[in-house]
């Protein structure tokens, strides 16, 4: 749906609500996605991340159109779309590979998809400078892509993705071919985008950075299910499990022993298999076959250490300082278990060296327990 803004510039009145209902995709016994259920608002920016082979890319596909799925649906703004072909589902598609036509110009590149629409050529033209000047590059109409850099290639893509104003954008590793700078400045480039569009973008990279950059929401991908949806914030503060705390961001986790005197809202001891002690509060049961989970920033290092619930002496391991934060590993009480820190420093923190005796500690409230 279109709507002419104050501008005068034809805009998507917005995303769709997508809705996905036990949504799954079996080859054979092999099930490359389970039975999979989501609800992405309109306008949503939804990251799905996970490691390769856990069924992203099935699922994007589903959505595209290209994949069929075994059963479940995909309701768009209340429609059912899996019954309806790839060019009736009215959604942008960016991929690793740019997938421009090399022997087209950039404009006719971006016009392609108006081109296969018919819409009549003053409008192409006009919409045609309008998505590239949305990615900043109207002084390249007339070049071929081979002209380009990789990011402005991917930029062209992007404009011919969202040209006829889908309400969906699907985005399978836009950045992946690109090297560290480009992806740092083209995700900048792709949130600006999305915000001027006002498209549901649903995008996939292997690369939480980029996904807790860009997203609302993240799922992470496991074995063909989603094991954890939530805010970047949720996700890396309450990971539900121990893969998901490994897979989104630093953490030091260690298996549990056993457990005592634990009561909802208490604290409670719990002993780790290195033979620590350590006060926590948690809701989950921290007994055997559990991990206790520590984020580098939450581990206090030196004297202040003394005074937290939880004190111990380490030594230091590695100790490195690079701009705006000083990283060590620690080994805790001898026990050789080391705990990976991340310190912000401040004017006047000291930092350790390597093979330096350290007070560490953290409070009931910084150890988290995991599942497997
Ligand atoms: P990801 O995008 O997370 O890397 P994919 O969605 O590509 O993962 O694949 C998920 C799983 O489904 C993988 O184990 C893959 O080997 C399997 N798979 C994908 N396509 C097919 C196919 N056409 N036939 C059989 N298995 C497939």
């Amino acid at each position: 749906m279109l709507s002419r803004s104050a501008t005068g510039q034809n805009r998507a009145a917005g995303g769709a609500a997508v809705s996905i209902r036990n949504l799954c995709k079996r080859y054979n016994n092999f099930e490359a996605v389970v039975p999979t259920s989501v609800e992405i608002d309109s306008g949503d920016f939804f990251a799905i991340i996970g490691p390769s082979g856990s069924g992203k890319s099935t699922l994007l596909g589903m959505i595209a159109g290209y994949i069929d799925p075994t059963e479940g649906q995909i309701m768009v703004d209340g429609r059912d779309i899996v019954p309806e072909p790839i060019y009736r589902r009215n959604i942008g598609m960016v991929f690793q590979n740019y997938a421009l036509f090399p022997h087209l110009s950039v404009a006719q590149n971006v016009a392609y998809p108006l081109k296969i629409r018919g819409v009549a050529k003053d409008e192409i033209a006009r919409r045609v400078r309008e998505s590239l000047a949305m990615v900043r590059l109207e002084a390249f109409a007339s070049r071929k892509p081979s002209e380009l850099s990789g990011g402005q290639q991917q930029r062209i893509a992007l404009a011919r993705a969202s040209i006829y104003h889908p309400s969906i954008l699907l985005m399978d590793e836009p950045l992946g071919a690109l090297d560290k700078n480009l992806r740092d400045e083209m995700q900048e480039e792709i949130k600006r985008f999305q915000q001027e569009l006002g498209a549901t973008v649903i995008y996939v990279t292997h690369d939480q950075q980029e996904a807790a950059f860009l997203a609302d929401r993240i799922a992470i991908m496991r074995d063909g299910a989603m094991t954890q949806i939530g805010s970047p914030r949720a996700l890396y503060e309450q990971p539900n499990s121990r893969f998901v705390a490994e897979f989104l961001g630093e953490a030091s986790i260690f298996p549990v022993k056993s457990a005592s005197g634990k009561q909802a809202g208490q604290p409670c001891q719990i002993v780790l298999e290195d033979g620590t002690q350590a006060i926590i509060r948690t809701d989950e049961d921290a007994g055997p076959g559990r991990f206790a989970c520590i984020r580098p920033e939450r581990v206090t290092v030196g004297p202040k250490a003394r005074g937290l619930d939880n004190t111990y002496t380490g030594i230091v391991r590695e100790s490195l300082y690079t701009p705006g934060s000083i990283r060590y590993r620690i080994e805790l009480n001898g026990t050789g278990s080391t705990l990976k820190v991340r310190v912000l420093p401040q004017g006047d923190t000291e930092v350790f060296e390597t093979g330096s005796a350290v007070d560490i500690g953290w409070s009931t409230d910084d150890m988290t327990i995991l599942r497997e």
